[in-house]
Formats: structure tokens, C-alpha cells, sequence
């Protein structure tokens, strides 16, 4: 056996693996991401490097191929850790190892942290007003300075922004004061979390028995280093599990990273974690400067936090001793990357898991048929809370066929059954969440004499209508005005179909008179907190009805609301890849889940043209086992992950020519390679086979074996190094893809 070893990536030469033999005695214990000690260069020198990968042939003569000499001994840096852990998705999700190494390690941007000052007055107002009073009465006092003290006599505290461009004083002012005991200044990170507003800690509820059972087992079996999936329903409790387990890893002077989706990164999920943990808990998210991450790493890195809570690239916070990484919703798109290495966390936390001896505890109402598997197949550890808290009932859901509602004469957006439940609600005056699965739904413009559908010059998909009658781009921003007629035939009967949010409140207000509704939109979240104050004004009761697309599904416990209706369920069905069943699936479990969090059971309506598929009755049925045993089936027919593996690359280029020509070039290099079990597919266009202007082609190899599929990449990665022909197409690869656009 061979490894390839990375011997130092900070030196542009060796960023690149060398082949090692490795000896009889370290057969089973080297794998990739393992540190190892090589002979290297012409005296031999002893260098620390660490395995990329591992394979059976030799790349060079056998005999000119130098043994590991060993593994070192000790303590890992935690850089070592994660160079490691970088190597690892290097190799299996392709890639070069500096797009790896820039995936964990955050680059250190020359660019000054943003700091929010604030100046407050020290002494007590009287005390402040003897004061200014003695400075007036001075000849030739600082006028600036009596205008800051007087300005601080009305607001105690005041920001340096303000103080500096409003009321105009010079910074030496402001020091001076600073100096004589007068003022201080405070500087604070703008994204500190406001843990000194917070409640006093709140009590820690008695544990359920379920609850109770899931955190024996999780310390009873940890040791076996196996993930756990904790299978919860909506409701369940498994946030204070979470909570409790974190707070034994960091009691026995360890860290925990919790991962979550960052659409349900929001001041209500995070607020009960800041709660428990105080300062010894940071976030990062994506709307932070790439130094503001930086410098919450920092503070993992010196001990000042003890747990990180944010979205997919929180899994590389540089803790040095890390006790568990949780993974909530683990079923989440968002937890796989789009960009290079296409790595998703959940292995990739696993794989940290193994190298440092964390465990892993991966969280859903809906897991993904990935890990469900898993678990069947006993490599994960299940941890069950099949109920509610405090007996909760789980809501009442019902199907209404669409179909039969428009044969009935019905042409409005709500069934019957859903406008008499809605009529309902607003007379007990208890809420309402409707909600609109928008993924793949398209207001596209079509003309209704010849079929002609308007499209984006740019990229094949159909443009969008919008509000103010313009048609947009949703792939590259591209927009114009509405057409008149048919650019095809000239019809003036061209119509879009505009099925949004924005359409269900237009008829929600005309249906129901004096319905007070709150949209939550891509369209009415624009802002720092928009989603925020929305949020608030729900809460707060300001509406009965709260409407809007996957944003209000996820996370949010609003005891008030009664009654959830799925305007229409079917829409990701409908989209191209064979997860669109499984998406649908969670996407209704976790929307209906929101009804009846208080204590009133609550009412599901889900509205769909496909009354019978088993995505939508099992999600109905809240039967998560009925669902996985109709889509395992599926999968396993067609050879889809997690019973097969898949490899998808895919072909772009500016020359359609150069796209194509790579693309069947590659096919067959494939096919030559006759690797067992590889089933080899295409080249298709890609499902958007056009976008900003670059042609697109995908290959797809299946195989049962994932390591087969490395393989495949690393055979082609070494051709196309060398291939000459297609220079003007790029070649980028997505194992095991979830996004197929
Ligand atoms: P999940 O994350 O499984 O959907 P949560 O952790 O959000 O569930 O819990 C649902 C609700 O039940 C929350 O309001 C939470 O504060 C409450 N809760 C959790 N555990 C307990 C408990 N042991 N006793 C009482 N209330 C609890
Ligand atoms: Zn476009
Ligand atoms: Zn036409």
C-alpha cells in the first residue's frame, strides 16, 4: 500500500503529494488526514507531513519509493488538526489542497475590526451638572467639550459615530475628557452578543423521561466513537438535550461546536443557548466581514469561548480540545457546500470526530435518508424522542385535493376546507401560518396561443414576473420589462402565472375582510432585522396570519398559532433530482410541526395536486418509517446515495464546442478506465444547461463504492493535467451532489 503525504503547504513547492510506501508494521493504522513522519529530500531529513490519500499502485518505480518512517507522538497543534482535516476533504471531494486549506483555515485579512464605541459619563448627574457649570464660568473653555457634557447631562450614553460627525467634536476632546475621569469609552464588537441584556438565567426544566434516557445513553456509549442521530419530532425537547450535553463536555474543560442551518440562526434559537453559557459562547454567520470571523476564531483559539454556534463553516472554529460537534437539522441542504471542495459538514464532522475524538451528535425531526441508513445499518448510534414535551399532541393534519376543488367550481387559492378553518381561527382570534413551498416554483411568462416561453438570454431557464411587471433572472440578475405580445407569434395573450407570496396576500385581504397579515419574504426581510421585527410582530399578535416561504418553517415556536396551511405541497416535487421527494418530505413534517406548539392542539391543512404521492400522505401522517421505506426502495432501484455513490462532473466553458468536446472525452476516459461497478452516464446538458453565459455538460458515475469514485477522480484529474485539447472548458467535480442545477 501507498500513501500520498503533503509535506507542507505554506511552501508553494510542496503543495503537492509525494508517495510514500507504507511498511508492514502501519498497515490498518495510516488513513487519510493521518500525521505521519517522512524521509524527505536528498539527506533524508526527517519531516512531519500528512496523508492525502491512499492507494495500491505506484505512481513512480517501486523501488525508488522511500517507507514512512513513522507516526509522530503527542499532542496535535490544533492547525495540525485541521491541516488534516483539510487533506481529508482535499481527497475526498477534489480540489486542490489550498482551495482545502482555505476552506478550515480563515485567511487574516489586513482589514481593522469594526468596533462600536460608545461614550458614557461617569459621574451622577448632579455631580456632571456642577461640573459643566464650572467650565462655563471658565474664560475660553472648550465649547466642543461643554456641548459633549451637556449631550451626555440628557443621554448618559452616546456613540462615538454620533458624537464625532453629529455634534461635531474633535476626537482630542473627547480623550481629554476621557483622561480627567470624566467619560469613559467603551469599545465593543458590534456582533458581541448581547449577553449582558439578557434575563436572568431562566430554570432549567425537569428533564422528561425521554429526554433523560437519550443523555444516559449518549454518556453510557460515547466511547464507542460511533455518531449518534437523534431522531426527535418537532417538539420533542432536543435543544435542552443539546444544552445538556454541552454543558458536561465543557465542564470537563472541553469545547463544543453547535452547527445550524443559518436560515434558523436567528435571535431566538441563539438566545437560548446564550442564556445557558453566558460569554463562554460566540456565533459567527455570513453577514459578518471575513475579520469578524477571524477574530471569533481567534477567541476559540485562546480559550476565551467554549462554544461556537453557527452555519456550516462554524465546524472549522479552532478549538483545540473539542468535545462534541452537533449537528442540528442534519438533514439540511445548507450543509453542503457549493463551492470548492464541495464538502459536506456532516461527513466532514464525523471525520473531525475521528481525528480528534469528539463526538458527533447529528439532530432532526426528518433525518436524512443518508443517516437513517446509517443508523439501520447500525454505524450511527439511534437516540429516539418520539413526543412532544409535556404531552403536546401532534396537529391534525388533513389532504385536500386541489384537483376536485377546481371541479367544484372552486378557482381561488384556498380549499374549503382551508378558508372554514381560517374564518375559524379569526373568530377565536387564535394564528395562522400559511405557508408556500417555493423552491423550483416558477411565475413564468408564457403565451397561451403558441406555448412560447420567455427566457433569460443568458441562462436556459424562464425569467420571472415580478410586482412591478418587470421579468427577472433568478440565476444572473438579468431583467426587462414585461413583453406585449408574443415574441413568437405576436399574440397579445401572453400571461404569467404569479403564484407567490405577494399574490396570496392580495387574496387573503380580498377573501377575508379586515385580515391582518404578515409577509416574510425574500421581498419584506430586506434590512439588518427585518426578519426580526416580523418575527416580534407575530408574536406580539400585531397579525392573525403569518405568510411566507421556507423562513417561517424553520425553528420558530409561536404558541399562539392554531392553524398551518401548505398553500401547495407538490412544488418540489416537481424539481429535477431525486431528492425532491425527501425535501418535500421534511419541508411539510417541519411545517406542519409548527401548529399547536401551545396548548392548543393545532390543525394542518396541506393543499396539493398529488393527493396519493407517499412524500405528502406519510408527511401527513407525521410517519417518518413509512416515508423512508417507500424512498429506500426507490433509491435502491435506481442506485441513488446513500445505497450507491455518485460523482457528478460537470463540463463548463464560454465555446459550447469546448464544453461538449470535454465532456464526451472525458466519458470515454472513464469508460476506459473499466473500474469495477462504475456506471458511467452521459454527458448531458446540465438540468440549466446554459448559465451567464457558460455551457454547461455533466457526467455522472455511480458506484456502491465511494472510494472507487476518489479513485475515478484522482485517474482524471492526473489526465486532465496533461490534456491539451479542451483548455477553454473547466472541469469541477460534486460527490454524492445535492444540488442539481
Ligand atoms: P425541538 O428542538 O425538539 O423542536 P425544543 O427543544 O425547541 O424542541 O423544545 C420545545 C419546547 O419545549 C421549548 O419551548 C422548550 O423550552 C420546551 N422544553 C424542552 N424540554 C423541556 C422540559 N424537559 N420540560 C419542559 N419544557 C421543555
Ligand atoms: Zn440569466
Ligand atoms: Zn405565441
Amino acid at each position: 500500500m501507498y500513501a500520498d503525504v503533503i509535506i507542507d503547504i505554506s511552501h508553494e513547492k510542496l503543495d503537492r503529494p509525494f508517495q510514500y510506501a507504507i511498511p508492514k508494521r502501519l498497515e490498518g493504522t495510516i488513513r487519510p488526514g493521518s500525521r505521519v513522519v517522512v524521509p524527505f529530500g536528498g539527506g533524508d531529513r526527517s519531516m512531519t507531513g500528512y496523508v492525502t490519500g491512499l492507494s495500491d499502485t505506484p505512481e513512480i518505480d517501486p523501488s525508488r519509493i522511500k517507507d514512512i518512517t513513522g507516526t509522530p507522538q503527542g499532542e496535535l497543534a490544533i492547525e495540525d488538526q485541521l491541516i488534516g482535516l483539510a487533506a481529508w476533504m482535499k481527497s475526498n471531494y477534489g480540489g486542490t489542497m489550498s482551495q482545502a486549506l482555505k476552506t478550515v483555515i480563515p485567511v487574516k485579512k489586513k482589514q481593522a475590526l469594526k468596533l462600536k464605541k460608545t461614550i458614557c459619563l461617569i459621574p451622577a448627574e448632579g455631580e456632571a451638572k456642577d461640573i459643566l457649570d464650572d467650565m462655563c464660568a471658565r474664560k475660553n473653555h472648550s465649547i466642543p467639550k461643554e456641548r459633549l457634557l451637556r449631550a451626555l447631562i440628557n443621554d448618559r450614553e452616546l456613540s462615538w459615530d454620533m458624537v464625532r460627525n453629529k455634534l461635531m467634536i474633535p476626537a482630542a476632546a473627547i480623550r481629554d475628557m476621557e483622561s480627567k475621569g470624566l467619560v469613559k469609552i467603551i469599545e465593543e464588537r458590534e456582533f458581541r452578543l448581547p449577553t449582558g441584556n439578557l434575563p436572568e438565567e431562566e430554570e432549567r426544566p425537569m428533564l422528561t423521561p425521554e429526554q433523560m434516557e437519550v443523555l444516559e445513553t449518549y454518556k453510557k456509549r460515547r466511547d464507542e466513537k460511533k455518531p449518534f442521530l437523534l431522531y426527535g419530532v418537532t417538539g420533542s425537547g432536543k435543544t435542552e438535550v443539546y444544552l445538556q450535553i454541552i454543558e458536561e463536555v465543557i465542564s470537563g474543560g472541553r469545547q463544543a461546536i453547535v452547527l445550524i442551518p443559518e436560515i434558523s440562526l436567528t435571535y431566538q434559537t441563539l438566545v437560548r443557548f446564550y442564556r445557558r453559557f453566558k460569554d463562554r459562547v460566540s456565533t459567527i454567520n455570513s453577514r459578518m466581514t471575513p475579520a469578524e470571523r477571524y477574530d471569533q476564531f481567534e477567541r476559540a483559539k485562546t480559550g476565551d469561548i467554549s462554544v461556537m454556534i453557527g452555519p456550516r463553516s462554524a465546524l472549522f472554529t479552532p478549538f483545540s480540545n473539542l468535545g462534541v460537534i452537533i449537528i442540528d437539522e442534519e438533514h439540511d441542504d445548507s450543509y453542503k457546500s457549493g463551492q470548492i471542495p464541495r464538502y459536506h459538514a456532516r461527513e466532514t464532522a464525523i471525520q473531525r470526530g475521528r481525528m480528534t475524538g469528539a463526538s458527533v451528535v447529528l439532530g432532526s425531526a426528518t433525518p436524512s435518508v443518508e443517516s437513517y441508513e446509517r443508523a439501520e445499518a447500525g454505524e450511527y448510534i439511534r437516540l429516539d424522542m418520539p413526543h412532544r414535551v409535556s404531552k403536546r399532541s401532534l396537529p391534525h393534519c388533513e389532504i385536500v385535493d386541489m384537483r376536485q376543488e377546481l371541479k367544484r367550481g372552486n378557482r381561488t387559492m384556498f380549499s374549503g376546507l382551508l378558508s372554514e378553518h381560517i374564518k375559524d381561527r379569526l373568530k377565536k382570534q387564535e394564528q395562522i401560518m400559511l405557508f408556500l413551498n417555493r423552491r423550483g416554483l416558477v411565475s413564468s411568462v408564457s403565451c397561451r396561443e403558441c406555448g412560447h416561453v420567455i427566457k433569460c438570454p443568458h441562462c436556459d431557464v424562464s425569467l420571472s414576473l415580478h410586482r412591478g411587471g418587470r421579468l427577472t433572472c433568478h440565476y444572473c440578475g438579468y431583467s426587462m420589462p414585461q413583453v406585449k405580445s408574443c415574441p413568437n407569434c405576436g399574440s397579445a395573450y401572453i400571461r404569467g402565472f404569479r403564484v407567490g407570496t405577494q399574490s396570496i396576500e392580495d387574496e387573503l385581504i380580498k377573501s377575508f375582510p379586515g385580515i391582518r397579515v404578515l409577509r416574510m419574504d425574500a421581498d419584506t426581510t430586506g434590512g439588518k432585522d427585518g426578519h426580526r421585527r416580523i418575527l416580534e410582530a407575530f408574536s406580539n399578535r400585531e397579525a392573525d396570519v403569518l405568510l411566507g416561504t421556507q423562513m417561517i418553517v424553520k425553528g420558530h415556536d409561536f404558541p399562539g398559532v392554531t392553524l398551518m396551511g401548505i398553500m401547495i405541497a407538490d412544488i418540489s416535487l416537481n424539481s429535477s433530482d431525486y431528492r425532491g421527494g425527501e425535501r418535500t418530505f421534511q419541508i411539510l413534517t417541519q411545517a406542519a410541526g409548527r401548529a399547536g406548539r401551545g396548548d392548543i392542539p393545532g390543525d394542518v391543512v396541506i393543499q396539493t395536486y398529488q393527493p396519493d404521492n407517499y412524500s405528502i400522505t406519510s408527511a401527513a401522517a407525521q410517519d417518518y418509517e413509512s416515508f423512508y421505506a417507500r424512498e429506500s426502495e426507490y433509491r435502491k432501484l435506481m442506485k441513488y446515495p446513500p445505497f450507491s455513490h455518485m460523482l457528478s462532473i460537470m463540463i463548463s466553458s464560454e465555446e459550447e464546442g469546448q464544453a461538449a468536446g470535454r465532456a464526451a472525452a472525458i466519458k470515454s476516459f472513464i469508460d476506459e478506465m473499466s473500474v469495477i461497478g462504475a456506471v458511467v452516464l452521459g454527458p448531458f446538458m446540465a438540468p440549466v444547461g446554459k448559465l451567464r453565459d457558460v455551457y454547461r455538460r455533466v457526467v455522472y458515475v455511480k458506484n456502491t463504492n465511494y472510494d472507487r469514485l476518489v479513485f475515478i477522480k484522482d485517474r482524471l484529474e492526473r489526465y486532465l493535467l496533461n490534456e491539451r485539447g479542451y483548455s477553454k472548458a473547466y472541469v469541477s467535480f460534486d460527490f454524492d451532489p445535492m444540488d442539481f442545477m
